[in-house]
């Protein structure tokens, strides 16, 4: 009945595999598009999951991608840190799920599917960062880029505590939000190493174009970028939080009283929180963005076994997107009937 299977390690080649099988299998609502290339070559690839208007997956999925003009849209992100792979198994299984419950016209758990994916475009990039992805789940010896990784520094026990792309360099803090002269590296990692390195200019990876693009493209009404660990929600920054009326931490409670992700301080100082994709969003695109930690904390980095995802992040998180789906019809009614109060977020 379903596709995706997360019992255990979800590698690559299954995911794009399975990318391709949902794609057919539900061809009247779930279309993808390659939206860059990553430093290895690999694709990055977009998911949408819309119920109107272009007719079939096949022949003009490009067109397909764009946002629908008269509708809401949400982008959900994972797997833009690389051993947080619990991020990327998420999105694929909200992905096949959703599309089953839209196909049934059934609930999932008092989520009226149908209606809300009526209302609202879906985006996902499953996996913003594949070369890492890869490397997580087969080492460095298995990159084109071999020769350089194998002089940087590995953060952690081995190539599993890999966090940055194939160049070595964290993605989660390569975005152009403004920042970039304040942001700091933590020290030690001011080369490319596996993890924590900015890089050497902003927006300098083509993991990080692809999504900055892609935005740019599409104007999302709404962001949420899925990391491990720590059961909590990163929601607002000092830099921008005055933009959004109210909204994200209205937005953020109710997420608060519904699932186990524990409401956070605003973040306050952008040498810490600078050029993260979700600070990006909120600074550029002028529209709210939630970073979601996934799974109970673990120091040091180290990750859960992936055989616990169903029991450490699917029970609890699995109409997340439904539930942030819905918040983006409402972040667009209320730029819509109250234009004056959210004047900020249209400037
Ligand atoms: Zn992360």
């Amino acid at each position: 009945m379903f596709v995706v299977d997360t019992s255990d390690t979800y590698y690559l080649d299954k995911i794009y595999e399975d990318i391709n099988k949902l794609c057919e299998k539900y061809n009247n609502i779930l279309s993808s598009k390659i939206i860059g290339k990553s430093v290895e070559g690999r694709n990055i690839v977009a998911l949408k999951l819309s119920c109107m208007e272009y007719g079939s997956a096949n022949g003009d999925s490009a067109l397909r991608m764009t946002r629908s003009k008269t509708k809401p849209s949400v982008l959900f992100t994972g797997g833009i840190h690389a051993r947080e792979d619990f991020s990327v198994m998420l999105c694929m299984k909200m992905i096949d799920h959703y599309c089953h419950h839209y196909c049934e016209s059934t609930e999932l758990e008092g989520f009226d599917v149908r209606s809300i994916i009526e209302g609202v475009d879906l985006f996902f990039v499953p996996v913003a960062n594949p070369d890492g992805l890869n490397i997580v789940h087969h080492g460095i010896e298995t990159s084109s880029n071999y020769e350089q990784l194998k002089t940087m520094q590995i953060w952690g026990e081995d190539h599993t505590y890999w966090k940055a792309n194939a160049n070595g360099v964290d993605l989660n803090k390569n975005f152009d939000d403004g920042n970039w002269e304040i942001r700091t590296c933590v020290p030690g990692t001011e080369i490319p190493c596996s993890d924590r390195f900015k890089g050497f200019s902003p927006n300098s990876e083509p993991e990080t174009m692809a999504l900055v693009n892609f935005c740019n493209h599409n104007s999302f009404t709404l962001m949420v970028s899925y990391h491990c660990s720590g059961n909590c929600t990163f929601w607002a920054d000092s830099g921008t939080h005055s933009l959004f009326g109210g909204m994200d931490e209205k937005i953020m409670d109710e997420l608060n009283k519904r699932y186990i992700y524990r409401k956070t301080k605003i973040s306050q100082d952008p040498k810490i929180y600078g050029c993260g994709f979700e600070n990006w969003f909120r600074a550029r695109m002028k529209r709210p963005a939630f970073c979601i930690e996934l799974s109970p904390f673990v120091e040091g980095g180290r990750q859960h076994s992936d055989t616990l995802f169903d029991e450490l992040v699917w029970k609890h998180a699995r109409t997340t997107g439904l539930f942030f789906a819905e918040k983006a019809i409402e972040i667009d009614a209320a730029i819509r009937s109250d234009a004056g109060k959210f004047a900020a977020m249209t400037k």
